[in-house]
């Protein structure tokens, strides 16, 4: 169809290659550009995320103007353990000046949307802590536009809240300060900004850009400054959406239900979807036979921006696959069958594509470094600099780098960067390793500096290009 070339020309071609195909058959990516190539066309080799990805750009691009409208905000909420992220997350759901009309009770599915008193409308990721977030961008799914950071006032900059800044930015998500527990008699916000501002987060009122609320998630306090910030900040994004259009999406959250079968949350990010619609939702798909906002009611519809929770999957799909509304239940199928074929494939060369060893013709090495005590770490970092300034086309990008063992979030936080891992006397816990399998993440461990060095000299001498 793309070429406008009939098919027996193709299939003639294909059998000059010593392929017997038939009309639908699926046919390896590589012989598609020779082919297409002949015919003188230059065809691109994308990744499925790719694909749904560049959709939703094309799509939006494509829009007539007049046809986009504003859609909601997406937020994700971060920060360190027991600073209050499920306590901001839970008073700011009992905000909802909607809630009344909506009745029903609260229901957990992964992301809720409130409309504030102004009539506009926040979308929430409603599984804190960036360990999601982080498994929905490790599966190639941008999906948050903002980040609120929680910090306790009583407890200041933790571990984790660098790790937090550390994946926000690495998302280029803008990101939002929120002080919180300041009901507390301990409390100290101004520690909170000072701490702050050694990671380039400096308040407005210092001549920086990061907004800061003093909150208090218990009470409730300046709840409305934190959430009229966050669409202040949304606002510049100018994010927009055409509600006119089969819906393109993310699955936020995914379970088998004994009852009802297969569930999952889908959050539409373009266009709107209906109930009878046919989609395909990473290697399953289905039709819409229910949809569900996060207080159990019925919906009929669901706009850009909104999260619903949809009945009708073949199998239970995994969160961070992109969701798109197909023209057919024969489309929806065979895509759906295509990719299934192709997922063993794909899994071996997602695999090979993070080997230190095939870095060839990479310019970059993002890299995550965990060591097992602070002089360690600083030392690692100055020679990864150093090593960095001794190859000038090359560039080595330190994502993150923190004290103590290698976790699952070091993992996703590497697969969503295309980071290699590091471990200085440290090691990968059980799930970690698991976790690195499965993505195809590289972890190296050593006990000695010399070592790493030695290891990425090979691998930047490799990516080298030769000088005569
Ligand atoms: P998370 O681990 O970041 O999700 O933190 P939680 O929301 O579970 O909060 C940890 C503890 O701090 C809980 O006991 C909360 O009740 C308490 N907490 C959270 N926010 C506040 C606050 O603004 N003020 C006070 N005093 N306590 C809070």
């Amino acid at each position: 169809d793309l070429l406008d070339l009939p098919v027996n020309t193709i299939m003639a071609d294909l059998l000059k290659k010593g392929i017997l195909a038939t009309v639908n058959q699926t046919i390896d990516p590589e012989i598609a550009m020779e082919i297409a190539e002949e015919h003188g066309f230059l065809a691109e080799l994308k990744s499925e995320e790719e694909v749904v990805e560049s959709k939703i750009e094309t799509q939006l691009e494509e829009e007539d103007k007049e046809n986009l409208v504003e859609r909601p905000p997406v937020v994700v909420v971060m920060g360190h353990v027991d600073h209050g992220k499920t306590t901001l997350l839970d008073t700011i759901r009992k905000t909802d000046v909607a809630a009344r009309e909506k009745g029903g009770i609260t229901q957990h599915i992964g992301a809720y949307k409130i409309k504030l008193k102004n009539g506009k409308e926040i979308t929430f990721l409603d599984t804190p802590g960036h360990e999601a977030f982080t498994t929905l961008r490790a599966r190639g799914s941008k999906v948050a536009d903002v980040a609120v950071l929680v910090v306790a006032a009583d407890d200041g900059v933790r571990p984790q809240t660098v790790e937090a800044i550390n994946h926000a930015k690495s998302a280029e998500l803008p990101i939002v300060v929120a002080i919180n527990k300041i009901d507390k008699p301990g409390a100290d916000p101004e520690r909170v900004k000072r701490e702050l501002s050694q990671y380039e987060l400096i308040p407005e009122e210092w001549g920086g850009d990061t907004i800061m609320v003093p909150v208090s998630a218990k009470t409730g306090q300046n709840l409305d400054e934190l959430l009229e910030n966050i669409l202040l900040v949304s606002e510049i994004l100018d994010l927009k959406a055409n509600p006119n259009k089969p819906a393109v999406g993310t699955i936020i959250e995914s379970k088998l239900d004994k009852q009802r079968g297969p569930v999952a949350t889908v959050l539409v990010q373009n266009g709107t979807l209906k109930i009878g619609d046919y989609f395909v939702a990473g290697m399953t798909w289905g039709k819409v036979r229910a949809m569900f906002d996060e207080r159990g009611k019925n919906v009929k519809e669901a706009m850009p921006g909104t999260p619903v929770e949809i009945l009708g999957f073949q199998e239970v799909p995994q969160s961070g696959d992109g969701f798109v509304v197909m023209k057919s239940e024969k489309d929806a199928r065979t895509l759906a069958e295509q990719r299934k074929q192709k997922y063993e494939e794909q899994l071996l060369a997602k695999k090979a594509r993070l080997r230190l060893e095939a870095l060839e013709g990479a310019k970059e090495i993002n890299v995550i470094i965990k060591a097992d005590v602070q002089g360690s770490l600083e030392a690692i970092k100055k020679t990864l600099e150093e090593l960095s300034e001794k190859f000038e086309d090359v560039s080595i990008n330190i994502i993150h780098a923190g004290l103590g063992g290698i976790t699952e979030s070091d993992v996703m936080l590497a697969a969503a960067s295309d980071a290699i891992i590091i471990g200085f006397n440290v090691r990968p816990d059980a799930t970690a390793r698991n976790a690195a399998e499965e993505e195809g993440v590289q972890i190296k461990t050593y006990g000695i500096i010399y070592d790493i060095i030695e290891d990425l000299e090979k691998a930047l001498k490799g990516m080298l290009e030769p000088e005569y």
